[in-house]
């Protein structure tokens, strides 16, 4: 960086982060993307557009019934974000700690906190160092909004849910959310796979898909663009590591309803126990 003859590094311009794929995209399939694929610009518009309340009614009180339903009280977020969660499980009065592995999104999480009038316990740490940088055992850990895609390589999937395992009580549960890939990687993706979310406000729609990369590009009202890459996990791959890793008992709901025809959600949550 050149400091201009005055030294006044403050009226340099200075040019927003831009995501970084490099020349060839769909060559990107790294465990560790993920901290530099949700910029602030990416972030910002994202919560801004798809307002909390929305999102809380699409949702209903899905989430919170089910850590009821297993007389938890003590949650550990691991895929934070921006908050969202977090401050409802707070709100529905449990006690809950916010980890991410990504700072900007923990920053982000704690201001819409602060606004909503909390304070968020937040910890950073990576999934696969989950025990060395989180304290304590929880009733329940939940990764939630499609956030364990961001995993390419299977070690670092089981090394991730072994983690999980290891940070639950005896009798704790792991609630997991995923994207239906079945789908697009059955029926090959077309102008049928555009995901609005909340109206018309941003379109999401599988820009590449192979069995390795699901490459989605994110469409916001000012024109600007922004990109995922993600893994396609296929439900059944996902219900078998949990199993592989010990879990028990998993149930996996499509779009919150306990029945469901396999092509139609789209999304799986499953609900997973330790013992
Ligand atoms: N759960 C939030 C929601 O539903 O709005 C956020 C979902 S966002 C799609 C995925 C989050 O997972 C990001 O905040 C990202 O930083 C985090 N993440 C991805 N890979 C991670 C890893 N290996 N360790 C910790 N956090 C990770």
């Amino acid at each position: 960086m050149s400091i201009p003859k005055d030294g006044n590094t403050h009226s340099m311009p200075l040019s927003p982060p831009q995501q970084r794929f490099g020349k060839n995209p769909v060559k990107q399939r790294e465990t560790d993307n993920y901290a530099q694929e949700y910029i602030k610009g990416f972030v910002d518009k994202w919560d801004e557009l798809i307002d909390w309340d929305s999102r809380a009614e699409s949702e209903g009180d899905f989430f919170i019934q089910a850590l009821r339903k297993h007389n938890v009280r003590r949650v550990l977020d691991v895929a934070t974000g921006t908050g969202f969660h977090s401050v409802r499980l707070l709100e529905a009065g449990f006690e809950v700690v916010s980890a991410d592995g990504s700072p900007e999104m923990l920053v982000k999480a704690f201001e819409n906190a602060r606004h909503r009038g909390h304070i968020l316990r937040t910890v950073q740490a990576d999934w696969r160092w989950l025990n060395r940088d989180v304290r304590g055992e929880y009733d329940a850990i939940i990764c939630l909004g499609n956030s364990f895609t961001h995993m390419f390589q299977e070690r670092d999937r089981r090394k991730a849910l072994a983690e999980y395992y290891a940070m639950l009580k005896h009798d704790g549960i792991l609630i997991l959310d995923q994207r239906n890939y079945d789908r697009i990687l059955d029926d090959g993706f077309s102008s049928k796979h555009t995901y609005y979310y909340c109206g018309d406000n941003v379109r999401a729609a599988p820009e590449h898909i192979d069995d390795g990369l699901a490459r989605f590009r994110y469409d916001f009202p000012d024109q600007s663009s922004y990109h995922l890459n993600m893994f396609p996990l296929r439900k059944h791959y996902m219900r078998r590591l949990m199993q592989e890793v010990g879990f028990q008992n998993i149930e996996t709901f499509g779009d919150f309803q306990e029945t469901y025809h396999d092509e139609e959600p789209d999304f799986y949550i499953h609900v997973a126990e330790k013992s």
